[in-house]
């Protein structure tokens, strides 16, 4: 049988969550809260429940939930999107990823992927006989070099791929590089798949530089969010995608026939929950407060870091402590300290040495100090 994705193995969320659970570790690996979400959302999911909102929803997702979220966008980045045309409810921001790139991408067309990249990007692209074409960012500021940008970009090149807050570097992207990536695009066809689902957890006043705020971007790109992020139900995968009536009409194409429609009653509760703004301002500080507590508890270990400036990750370096593989060193952790982590590697293959692991702060302080307590024992 030849594989359409030889090099591609099982995620590292999956196998470190595994070995968490068998090794009885305290998990910062894969990114999901150990706590529960606000109740009056539970409550909200019992009355959809009740209330018989079970059939299918629109193709697009119920009605009312895409109102709310154009006016919640208009509101955030003073964007027009319509609710008919250019919003659709997908289930995880990862399927509105996969259909967007499977709805653009054909073979030999190049797409620019920035590394490390979350896990789903590359995949996606190769499946379609798209080629990513990398680009390095690299530790500890991670700063994207638009030179390199510039040179990378050809009459082949389809689309770019940006994602801020940024998984898993926990970095930002500034309203400089959203005006470099125009400059860079203006009067092309390339198309921009921003992933924005960390776009409510962002620290120290900074503001989240969405592409929706820039609209000569906004007007070449998709943009995807995530309820699972933004309310604490990673399992609930839900999100939406975000884009003009010209791409949004090929991404339903597809959409239609790859899941046609997501859970309804969920969508019914979060349209009720989101008429609360609060539900989503307030996360930023309740995030923030996390990260204080993990940095403050974990200030006098041997592990070097800057704090994150978004997202629920934080990472660090390791190279005082061990030179070390990532992967060994993670796999050590685990089965002899009892921490689950990700090695940053994973998310860039061709990474030289980077003694570098993610830790997931979106945990009860009780998890975040125990995690410290072995974390400033190494
Ligand atoms: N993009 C990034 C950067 C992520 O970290 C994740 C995972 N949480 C996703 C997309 C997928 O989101 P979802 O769980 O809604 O599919
Ligand atoms: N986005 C989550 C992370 O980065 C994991 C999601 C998944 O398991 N696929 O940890």
């Amino acid at each position: 049988l030849s594989s359409k994705l030889p090099n591609v193995g099982t995620t590292i969320f999956t196998k470190m969550s595994k070995l968490a659970q068998e090794y009885n570790a305290i998990n910062l690996s894969q990114g999901f809260p150990d706590f529960p979400p606000n109740p009056k959302l539970v409550e909200l999911v019992k009355q959809a429940l009740d209330n018989n909102h079970h059939q299918y929803a629109p193709l697009a997702g119920l009605g009312s939930l895409r109102e709310t979220l154009a006016e919640k966008l208009n509101n955030s980045y003073q964007l027009k999107y319509s609710a008919e045309h250019e919003i659709t409810i997908t289930a995880g921001a990862t399927q509105a990823i996969f259909t967007a790139i499977s709805a653009f991408i054909q073979p030999n067309d190049e797409v620019i992927v920035f590394k490390p990249a979350y896990d789903c990007y590359e995949p996606a692209i190769e499946l379609y006989g798209g080629k990513p074409v990398l680009v390095e960012m690299r530790a500890p500021e991670y700063k994207i070099d638009w030179q390199e940008v510039s040179a990378k970009i050809n009459a082949n090149t389809k689309m770019i791929v940006i994602n801020t807050p940024h998984n898993p570097t926990g970095t930002v992207l500034e309203k400089e590089d959203l005006l470099q990536l125009q400059q860079l695009t203006e009067n092309t066809n390339i198309l921009i798949l921003s992933d924005e689902v960390y776009e409510h957890l962002i620290y120290d006043g900074k503001e989240h530089q969405s592409v929706a705020r820039f609209p000569e971007l906004a007007k070449r790109s998709l943009i995807t969010y995530s309820f699972g992020k933004t309310f604490h139900v990673t399992g609930w995968k839900i999100g939406y995608c975000v884009a003009p009536k010209v791409l949004m009409k090929e991404f339903r194409k597809v959409h239609q026939y790859n899941v046609f429609c997501v859970n309804h009653p969920m969508q019914w509760a979060l349209n009720e929950y989101l008429q609360n703004p609060e539900h989503y301002i307030e996360l930023s500080a309740f995030y923030q407060e996390k990260r204080d507590f993990f940095l403050a508890q974990i200030k006098g270990s041997r592990f070097q870091f800057i704090p994150a400036q978004g997202t629920y990750f934080q990472t660090a370096s390791y190279k005082n402590i061990s030179n070390e593989k990532d992967t060994d060193f993670a796999l050590r952790l685990i089965k002899e300290k009892g921490l689950a982590t990700i090695p940053v590697s994973v998310f860039n293959k061709n990474q030289k040495d980077e003694q570098i692991l993610r830790f997931c702060f979106a945990k009860k302080k009780a998890t975040l100090l125990k995690a410290a307590e072995i974390i400033t024992s190494i």
